[in-house]
């Protein structure tokens, strides 16, 4: 007989990834597939041909444990430029295998048992099970649709003496939203007096819309000193699969964040460090996503009025939510596997993203795609 000892999981409650879910009901029905968020349209040539470059060189073996120091100094110049802040590229940047792995290293280097974590809801989907991997909770403060807007007093209530870590995220995943300069304020403001570090995750920085200014936490000096910034080249170079992107912070977090990131992946990938260092030279090549995915955003807003949604632009990331109210009293999970079986549409549920089931009826739809399929896609909505 096979032996069938039971299993004791560390996370109960987790299933699959709706990501994943979705975008395999979407191949099932050979539906459009705008739930998981990744672009349709192709990486810049230049860039490419920089790896194919790099590979014949022959940089082919492991890049140094933290990431290739000309791509670090490369961030360094760019958060300065940006934000104003000065970081050491030898002690206070790691090039990580993706935003999530990033994520992943951060909570687990100084997250202990028995700690709190404060999470915003909607929450990006992998914040929860690294810090129930560590043995510490989570605590919700739930935002909802249509504003997810903050009430930094009731924020301030959930500090405790248990309090390690607050994760934000802007522009943020699902919601499309952007925090305001107060908002930074105000998270420095209550959290000054304590000992608190905070995961600032940043990949949507280079996606925010109608002139506002990305709040990098780099921008606020005493916030900085406490955080993990957290940034991702695959949303930035329409590349989410070469899964490549950074930490930065204070050396004192990066020193334990590198304890971690040595065993969890030890480097990443070579020739597309090398590459993306020289891309990096040149401002032109990130500071025009944002006009692009603007006009992206504002194509299939247009296309959907008329429509019986009801819509919010979003204020930056590649998704769009849409509000269903007026078309069916459906939980979001049954409605987004209702259209993508029957009318071949995909989207993300936004439930999911909460501890408890949320009221809010809306679906998140991933702009990040040619016109053409966005067009199509508005005009299967048009028909719900
Ligand atoms: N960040 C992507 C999204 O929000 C998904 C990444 C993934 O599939 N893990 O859609």
């Amino acid at each position: 007989m096979n032996y069938t000892g039971a299993i004791s999981s560390k996370l109960p409650n987790v299933g699959t990834t709706i990501f994943t879910v979705m975008s395999q009901l979407a191949a099932e029905h050979d539906a459009i597939n705008l739930s998981q968020g990744f672009p349709d349209f192709p990486v810049s040539k230049e860039l490419i041909s920089l790896i194919h470059q790099n590979m014949k060189s022959g940089y082919n073996q492991y890049a140094p444990m933290q990431g290739y120091l000309g791509l670090r100094e490369q961030l360094v110049n760019k958060a300065y430029e940006l934000y104003g802040r000065v970081y050491d590229a030898e002690t206070e940047v790691t090039i990580t295998a993706g935003g999530t792995q990033a994520i992943y290293t951060a909570i687990t280097a100084l997250v202990k048992d028995g700690d709190e974590v404060i999470v915003f809801s909607p929450a990006y989907d992998c914040y929860v099970p690294a810090i129930e991997l560590s043995g510490a909770s989570p605590v919700f403060f739930e935002l909802h649709a249509p504003d997810f807007k903050l009430d930094w007093n009731e924020v301030k209530k959930l500090i405790n003496h248990r309090t390690k870590m607050i994760i934000i995220n802007s522009p943020q995943n699902p919601s499309g939203t952007v925090w305001s300069e107060e908002d930074l304020k105000m998270l420095d403001n209550i959290t000054h007096d304590t000992d608190i570090l905070i995961l600032s995750d940043e990949v949507y920085q280079h996606i925010i819309f109608d002139d506002q200014k990305h709040q990098s936490i780099a921008r606020f000096p005493n916030l900085a000193d406490r955080s993990f910034l957290v940034g991702s080249f695959g949303k930035t170079f329409h590349a989410t699969g070469w899964k490549v992107g950074y930490a930065m912070g204070p050396s004192r977090m990066m020193k334990e964040f590198n304890k971690v990131h040595q065993f969890v992946t030890f480097a990443v990938n070579h020739p597309i460090q090398r590459a993306l260092a020289t891309f990096l030279e040149n401002p032109d090549n990130y500071m025009h996503i944002s006009e692009m995915y603007q006009k992206k955003r504002d194509l299939f807003v247009e296309a959907l009025q008329g429509s019986r949604f009801k819509i919010k632009p979003a204020a930056g990331t590649y998704f769009q939510l849409l509000d269903y109210t007026n078309i069916t009293e459906e939980k979001d999970t049954e409605f987004a596997k209702r259209l993508t079986i029957d009318y071949k549409i995909a989207s993300i549920p936004v439930s999911v993203f909460y501890k408890n089931e949320s009221p809010d009826k809306v679906l998140r739809f991933c702009f990040a795609k040619k016109d053409e399929t966005l067009l199509k896609a508005a005009e299967i909505l048009h028909k719900i």
